[in-house]
C-alpha cells in the first residue's frame, strides 16, 4: 500500500490535507486552490505535451498551460535541451551574460515599440517597476488602471474604484495604506466617456496608463477599437504614458503581441512601455519590461529610477525563454495555433447550441475565453454578472471527463502548439456532455 495514502482519503486528498497545514490554503498562489469553483485542487505530478498527468494517474488536456508560459506545450525537446545545456554552466552568477543580450534582441526584433528592455523575475515586478519608470520618467504620481485588468500584485495596482471620478481608488487587499493607492484612478474598461472625463478632470497629474490590451484576468475581453484609440489620443495630449501589460498577451496572441494587433487596425500605433511575463520564460522566472530609448535610460545606473533583482536575467531561465521565443518565430506557427484555438471555441459554440446553452466566445492567437450568455461581455461588471454556479457546474463535469480548464469564470483559457486533433476532439466530446447536464 502506497504509504502517503490516508485510510480515509484519496491521496490527492492526503496532500491537499498536508498541504493545508503548513502553506495557507494549500497553495502558492489562490486561484489554484479551487476556491471559486469548489472542490479539491488535483495535485500535478508531471505533465506532457498538452497534458497534465495528476498524482493518481489521471489526465487531463490542459488549457491552463501554467497560465500562459507553456504555449509550445510541456516538455518541448528543444527548450528541455537547451536548459539541460544551460544547468551544465552553473544556475546563477549575479553578472552578466551574452545570453541576456540574445533573449532582449530576440524580443526587440518581434516588438518595434521597445528599444531596450530590462529583465526581471514575474510580472508583478516587471509591472511595479514599469509603474515606478512611467513615475520617475513625467514627473508625476497619478496612475490610471481598469477595472477586471490585473497587473500582478504591487501595492499600487491593488486597487478599485472609489466612489466617482473625484476620487482615486480603495485598496483590494488588506495589508495596502490607503495612500499607497492614493495616486490610482480605477476606471471601466471599454468606456471613452468615462476616460475622457477622468482626463479632464485629472490629465496633468497622470504619469501612465496601464491596461492588459486584450484583458486575460476577466476572461477574456477585447479592448475595443474606438476606446484604445481615444486613449492613445489622451494620453498624448495629457503627456501621460501608454503602458501596455502584455504580461498574458505577449508573445501568446501574436508574435508581435497584443500591440501588433492594434497596429494592424490603426498603423502607427504604438504603447510607450510594455510589459511582458510567462512566454517570455518559457515555464522558468522571467519577465521583462521596455520602451523606447529615452525611456529605459531614466533606469539606474543609467539614471534615477531604481530597480534591481538578484536573480534578474537568470541564466537557466534566459535559456529557456530563448529558446522558446526561437520555436514561435517559426514561420506559420501563430497562424496554427490561431486556427486550433478557434477551432476549439467554434467547437464549443457548436456543442453549446446543440444543447441549447447560450455561449459566447472569443480567441486571439492561442488565448481564448468563453461566457455562458449569448453577448460577449465588454467589461468586468459584465462578467461577473454572468452565472457563475453554471460555470462551476461546467468546469467540473469538464475535469471529471479530464479536462482542465481554468478554475474560475473570470480566467483566459490558453492553447499550445502540442494541442491536435486528438485533444480538441477529446475536448469536444467532454463539453457536449458537460452541456448537456447543464440543462435548462
Ligand atoms: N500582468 C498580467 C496581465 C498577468 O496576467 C499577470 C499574472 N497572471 C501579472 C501581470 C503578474 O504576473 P506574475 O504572476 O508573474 O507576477
Amino acid at each position: 500500500p502506497d504509504p502517503h495514502v490516508a485510510a480515509s482519503g484519496s491521496l490527492n486528498d492526503q496532500l491537499f490535507a498536508s498541504a493545508q497545514r503548513v502553506i495557507p490554503g494549500g497553495v502558492n498562489s489562490p486561484v489554484r486552490a479551487f476556491r471559486a469553483v469548489g472542490g479539491t485542487p488535483r495535485f500535478i505530478a508531471r505533465a506532457e505535451g498538452a497534458w497534465l498527468i495528476d498524482v493518481e494517474g489521471k489526465r487531463y488536456v490542459d488549457y491552463i498551460g501554467s497560465w500562459g508560459p507553456m504555449i509550445l506545450g510541456h516538455g518541448h525537446p528543444a527548450v528541455l535541451e537547451a536548459v539541460r545545456e544551460a544547468l551544465g554552466d552553473g544556475l546563477s552568477f549575479g553578472a552578466p551574460t551574452a545570453r541576456e543580450t540574445e533573449l532582449v534582441e530576440a524580443v526587440l526584433a518581434q516588438v518595434p515599440s521597445i528599444d531596450q528592455l530590462r529583465l526581471v523575475s514575474s510580472g508583478t515586478e516587471a509591472a511595479m517597476s514599469a509603474i515606478r519608470l512611467a513615475r520617475g520618467a513625467t514627473g508625476r504620481n497619478g496612475i490610471v488602471k481598469f477595472e477586471g485588468c490585473y497587473h500582478g500584485h504591487a501595492d499600487a495596482l491593488l486597487v478599485k474604484a472609489g466612489s466617482g471620478l473625484a476620487t482615486f481608488g480603495n485598496p483590494t487587499s488588506a495589508g495596502v495604506p490607503a495612500e499607497t493607492v492614493q495616486h490610482t484612478l480605477v476606471l471601466e474598461y471599454n468606456n471613452v466617456e468615462q476616460l475622457e472625463e477622468a482626463f479632464a478632470l485629472h490629465g496633468d497629474a497622470i504619469a501612465g496608463v496601464m491596461v492588459e490590451p486584450i484583458a486575460g484576468n476577466m476572461n477574456f475581453v477585447r479592448a475595443s477599437l474606438p476606446f484604445m484609440k481615444r486613449l492613445r489620443e489622451l494620453c498624448n495630449t495629457h503627456g501621460a504614458l501608454l503602458i501596455f501589460d502584455e504580461v498574458m498577451t505577449g508573445f501568446r496572441v501574436a508574435l508581435g503581441g497584443a500591440q501588433s494587433v492594434y497596429e494592424k487596425a490603426v498603423p502607427g500605433f504604438v504603447p510607450d512601455i510594455s510589459v511582458f511575463g510567462k512566454v517570455i520564460g518559457g515555464g522558468m522566472p522571467l519577465a521583462a519590461f521596455g520602451a523606447r530609448r529615452g525611456i529605459m535610460e531614466r533606469l539606474a545606473p543609467l539614471g534615477p529610477v531604481y530597480q534591481a533583482g538578484t536573480l534578474s536575467g537568470n541564466p537557466i531561465a534566459t535559456a529557456c525563454g530563448l529558446a522558446t521565443l526561437r520555436e514561435i518565430a517559426r514561420p506559420g506557427f501563430f497562424d496554427s495555433l490561431a486556427a486550433r484555438t478557434r477551432q476549439l471555441v467554434d467547437g464549443l459554440r457548436a456543442a453549446a447550441q446543440d444543447a441549447g446553452v447560450a455561449l459566447s466566445g472569443d480567441s486571439e492567437g492561442g488565448l481564448f475565453g468563453f461566457f455562458l450568455t449569448s453577448e460577449l461581455p465588454q467589461n468586468y461588471g459584465q462578467v461577473i454578472a454572468t452565472d457563475a454556479a453554471r460555470f462551476n457546474r461546467f468546469f467540473h463535469a469538464m475535469l471529471e471527463r479530464g479536462v482542465y480548464l481554468a478554475p474560475a469564470l473570470y480566467e483566459a483559457g490558453f492553447v499550445s502548439a502540442a494541442h491536435g486533433d486528438a485533444e480538441i476532439e477529446a475536448t469536444l466530446a467532454a463539453a457536449r456532455e458537460s452541456f448537456a447536464l447543464l440543462g435548462d
